[in-house]
């Protein structure tokens, strides 16, 4: 934050406090050059600054107000304003006030208003199998975006013609009215509606795009899913969005992750759910049964005694993890299967070790 509305005006322009209009005026002139957002692009206290060394520009070349604020300082702006300075901390923050969105800075045909726009970030939904989530997989997936025009590389301009200046505006990229503001009859400005701000027009404009410096493109975009993704997962693949225009950047397309419903299971992070049947004396004697699982059949090892319900694990069944590691487990819940129609020799055995277990609880 910055912390400095107590700034003196006379020392953000560099000029003494008997300075001459004339020396205010080329003092903001060279200052307001070396912080304009044109040159200082990489400055994050450009915009701050330009704001500050402008509102001391316009205070003290302006007769009234410098004699207001030679007296009282800011308080005698306040009172001349009639605006409460409370809750302000910055000259800048001032400026917005004092000058709002009705000012016309000097430098400002800057390069946010010629139009440049980074192209947006599209996003489709791509729905695989749990099989794939196992293995991962390759998808080609088709796909309508508006790309930067190949004819004109974004600029709208028919090639080899060039940026004209709008006739409308002058070139300023504003319309001035006047209307009377708190100091005084203040001049206010709006966007020019034809060329938008930027100064300049299309006079030719590309005979692909029209001049929109977009063109749309059915495009087939190969996408690598790798193991172990979840529902809802994103994938970027980079510059595959909406293009960008005259210099903006193109955006990034993001595939985001659906996985099919899989009747034979349930996924819970890297185990994988099911259900399998056991014919009771295996249950009773232990067995190994063959089960099905992702990838092919599985043995299932089903000790004695397994009761019905039980969940018996298939190690190493399941999923992989999303980046790499071992894969979880299959669970099986049993089933136990009771035969519903026997055989006349099944029934005997079955009688004979009714009585086995009639002797043994004698016993
Ligand atoms: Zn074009
Ligand atoms: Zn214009």
């Amino acid at each position: 934050m910055h912390n400095d509305i107590n700034r003196d005006l006379y020392e953000i322009l560099g000029v003494p406090r008997n300075a001459s209009p004339s020396e205010i005026k080329s003092a903001y002139r060279s200052r307001a050059r070396e912080c304009h957002p044109d040159v200082a692009h990489d400055d994050p206290d450009g915009e701050h600054k330009f704001k500050e060394l402008t509102f001391a520009y316009e205070i003290l070349s302006d007769e009234q107000k410098r004699g207001e604020y030679d007296a009282f300082g800011l308080e005698g702006l306040r009172r001349g304003a009639g605006v409460d300075f409370n809750g302000f901390s910055s000259i800048s923050d001032l400026f917005d006030i004092f000058f709002g969105g009705g000012f016309t800075d000097p430098f400002s045909r800057g390069s946010r208003r010629r139009g440049r726009t980074d192209g947006r970030d599209m996003e489709v939904v791509e729905a695989i199998t749990l099989s794939d989530v196992l293995d991962g997989t390759e998808r080609e997936i088709e796909l309508d975006r508006r790309a930067t025009c190949s004819e004109c590389d974004g600029t709208g301009l028919m090639p080899g013609t060039h940026m004209s200046t709008c006739s409308t505006c002058g070139g300023s990229g504003q319309m001035s009215t006047s209307r009377r503001g708190i100091f005084g009859t203040m001049i206010s400005t709006q966007t020019c509606p034809r060329c938008r701000g930027a100064g300049q027009v299309i006079s030719e404009p590309c005979a692909r795009c029209g001049g929109a410096g977009v063109e749309k493109v059915n495009e087939t975009i190969q996408v690598s899913i790798p193991p172990g993704v979840q529902r809802g997962d994103r994938l970027r693949v980079m510059g595959k969005g909406e293009g960008g225009v005259r210099g903006g950047s193109t955006g990034d397309l993001h595939v985001i992750v659906d996985i099919e419903p899989d009747s034979r299971f349930e996924r819970q992070g890297t185990d994988l759910y099911t259900r399998a049947e056991v014919d009771m004396v295996d249950a009773a004697l232990g067995s190994r049964v063959e089960i099905e699982s992702l990838d092919g059949p599985a043995e299932l090892r089903v000790p004695e005694g397994t009761q019905p319900g039980a969940v018996l694990k298939v190690k190493g069944k399941g999923l992989p993890p999303r980046y790499g590691g071992r894969r979880g487990d299959m669970l099986v819940r049993v089933d136990v299967r009771v035969p519903r129609k026997l055989s006349a020799r099944e029934k005997k055995i079955l009688q004979s070790y009714l009585e086995a277990r009639k002797e043994k609880t004698r016993r």
